[in-house]
């Protein structure tokens, strides 16, 4: 009997040692992991497919999107200000020569993920790891169905012959756009040909740049110019629209891609990387891996119309419409570092 008692309660002290090791086990594991439950997003994107996907992240993971949606100037700014103390996790912006911008302020960390390595191709990434892309848009030609025909069309550089004397449209040389398409030129023709392509574009102008990429395909099918140079994602969102002037927009025009015998159309991206002092380091990195993932991937191709960086997505039936291209495969780190340069002779040409 004696024996019995005592055998019993050294099975319950085993017991109740066990089960005091495994809480500490738990509790050890939550303060070496450090997790938390939230990710902060600056963000200059401001698409609803974008807030759509935050949602699908936040009910996948647990962990809770905080959003700042700004300019990317005044994100960055922020977090120059902030410094040490900024609780942005993540950077978004668009253009590679922003992102470019942002890890020469020393804004970003370098990351090291599997999964961002594997699938995003290394001309679409910091050499360093510091930033991704996550999406790509291609820079075409739009032009008038009814007065042009697409052989009449073939390269950036033709743009600057006298076929079109007052017929082009393009917005003003500010743009981030028009400068990574510039700095694309001074990559592959040198600077000096660069230059005189402006100077000759803006003597083709049909008016002085003014509007947005959307605003320069209305003028086309109002008979102003009869192409434009404008980011394919443009064409999507008027065919998509609800407002019956902006479709007609979108149907009178037709899509070409650019020196396709060459080194191919001037492609850009949408892109991230992780904030240098990120305080959710590692939610930071989860959410790009979903943001490349297929899933979300297909949405900003579906939703968006914009060419998804991670093969496996789908591409959208208005994309697939478009037709395959080549895209100019020009290291995107470059179209940063030729930024200024671009910026100088955009402004020696005359381009406003
Ligand atoms: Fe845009």
């Amino acid at each position: 009997m004696k024996h019995n008692i005592l055998k019993l309660l050294v099975l319950a002290l085993i017991f109740v040692g066990c089960k005091n090791e495994k809480s500490t086990e738990a509790a050890s594991d939550e303060v070496s992991t450090n997790e938390t439950t939230e990710v902060n997003v600056y963000t200059h994107r401001h698409y609803p497919a974008d807030q759509d996907l935050f949602t699908q992240f936040e009910k996948q993971t647990g962990i809770k999107v905080n959003v700042v949606n700004a300019s990317a100037d005044e994100l960055m700014q922020k977090m120059t200000q902030e410094g040490a103390q900024s609780p942005a996790d993540v950077l978004i912006t668009v253009d590679a020569g922003r992102l470019v911008r942002a890890k020469d302020k020393g804004l970003l960390q370098s990351i090291d993920s599997k999964i961002l390595n594997e699938i995003i191709p290394s001309n679409l990434k910091d050499k360093d790891n510091q930033w991704f892309a996550l999406t790509k848009r291609a820079r075409v030609i739009a032009y008038a169905k009814d007065r042009i025909k697409p052989e009449q069309l073939s390269t950036y550089e033709d743009l600057a012959t006298d076929k079109w004397k007052n017929k082009i449209l393009v917005r003003s040389s500010q743009n981030i756009y028009n400068q990574s398409l510039m700095a694309s030129i001074i990559a592959n023709d040198g600077e000096g040909k660069a230059k005189s392509w402006a100077e000759r574009v803006v003597d083709n102008m049909a008016r002085e740049p003014k509007g947005n990429d959307r605003d320069q395909i209305k003028a086309v099918v109002a008979g102003e110019g009869d192409i434009a140079i404008v980011n394919t994602y443009y064409i999507g969102k008027l065919l998509n629209s609800k407002n019956p002037e902006e479709i007609k927009a979108g149907e009178g025009i037709g899509i070409f891609f650019p020196n396709q015998e060459n080194r191919g159309t001037h492609i850009n991206i949408s892109g991230a990387g992780v904030a240098k002092y990120a305080p959710n380091k590692a939610n930071a990195i989860k959410f790009l891996e979903f943001l490349i993932s297929k899933e979300a991937q297909d949405v900003f191709a579906t939703v968006n119309y914009e060419y998804p960086v991670n093969p496996e997505a789908k591409t959208s039936e208005l994309l697939k419409s478009w037709g395959d291209f080549k895209e100019d495969n020009v290291d995107l780190s470059l179209l940063g570092e030729n930024n200024k340069k671009a910026v100088l002779l955009f402004d020696e040409a005359g381009w406003k």
